[in-house]
């Protein structure tokens, strides 16, 4: 598999998924603009690209809730192209229908699902242009309820149904859309909802028992599949779970006789 040649966009690139996305992508050919609001990570991020010689990467400090159009030039004026937009940058917080904010909810729909739609609607002129493809990282909480997490959920399933609907609106401008939706992968995210350096190898110890594979997701998981749906794909619409099985979910049975 080769981006030789290929402008990738990674948002929340100056961690977790999306810098590891980054790097893979950047490892295969590509050129990718690492977009993340702090600027020493974003930097640390593309110094490693730099390191291991792929195509010299461009850094760009931003927030995706107020700097889509300059994400979009940045990148486009510095490439000259826009092959594929890797939409990942995201906020977990816990919450539910009794223990709910209302600026949490806005400030999590602004960024998993709001931010998302603008940097879609400006980069479609571009993709259009080279026949390119959207990634959008969701989460298995798009496709499952999870009581402690409903603005989050939320968010998700509203991503799934734009990548959907976009699927459908961008197909006769060549322009695919895809989705992955990770279940639990090991990241700083979780930081987010409380877990830190003292209490994460209980967490991930106890998350693993979730999954049929017996683990939880390493960012690698998450970044040969983005790479798998920016190549040459024939998907388009697919919602894509990297869970080790959580959507498998069965109830295990039991009979007299039969285990
Ligand atoms: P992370 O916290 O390590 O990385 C998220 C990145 O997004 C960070 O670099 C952060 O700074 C950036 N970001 C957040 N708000 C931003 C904004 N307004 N502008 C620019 N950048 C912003 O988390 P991660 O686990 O790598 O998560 C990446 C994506 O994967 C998120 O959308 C998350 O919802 C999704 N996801 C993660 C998991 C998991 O278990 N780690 C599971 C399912 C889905």
């Amino acid at each position: 598999m080769s981006f030789t040649g290929k402008v990738v966009i990674v948002t929340g690139a100056s961690s977790g998924i999306g810098a590891d996305a980054a790097r893979h992508l950047a490892k295969l050919g590509a050129k990718v603009s690492i977009v993340g609001r702090n600027e020493k990570r974003v930097n640390e991020v593309a110094d490693q690209i730099k390191k291991f010689g792929a195509p010299t990467p461009l850094p760009i400090v931003a927030d995706v809730t107020r700097d889509a159009q300059r994400i979009i030039n940045e990148t486009v004026k510095h490439f000259g192209r826009l092959d594929v937009l890797v939409n990942n940058a995201g906020i977990f917080r816990a919450d539910n229908v009794v223990q709910f904010d209302v600026e949490q909810f806005d400030s999590i729909l602004d960024t998993n699902l709001r931010s998302v739609i603008i940097l879609t609607n400006l980069a479609v002129p571009h993709l259009e242009k080279t026949k390119g493809n959207i990634i959008n990282i969701s989460s298995v909480a798009g496709l499952r309820p999870f009581d402690l997490y409903t603005s989050y959920c939320i968010s998700k399933a509203g991503l799934d149904q734009f990548t959907k609907c976009s699927a459908i609106a961008l197909a006769p401008k060549g322009i695919r859309v895809n989705s992955i939706n990770p279940a639990t992968i090991r990241t700083p995210i979780f930081e987010q909802i409380g877990i830190n350096k003292s209490n994460e190898e209980q967490f991930f110890e106890e998350r693993r028992h979730d999954y049929l594979v017996g683990r939880v997701g390493e960012v690698s998981d998450t970044s040969s599949a983005v790479a798998y749906l920016a190549s040459e794909t024939f998907l388009t619409g697919l919602l894509l779970p990297i869970d080790g099985g959580l959507m498998c979910s069965g109830i295990r049975t039991s009979l007299p006789g039969l285990t």
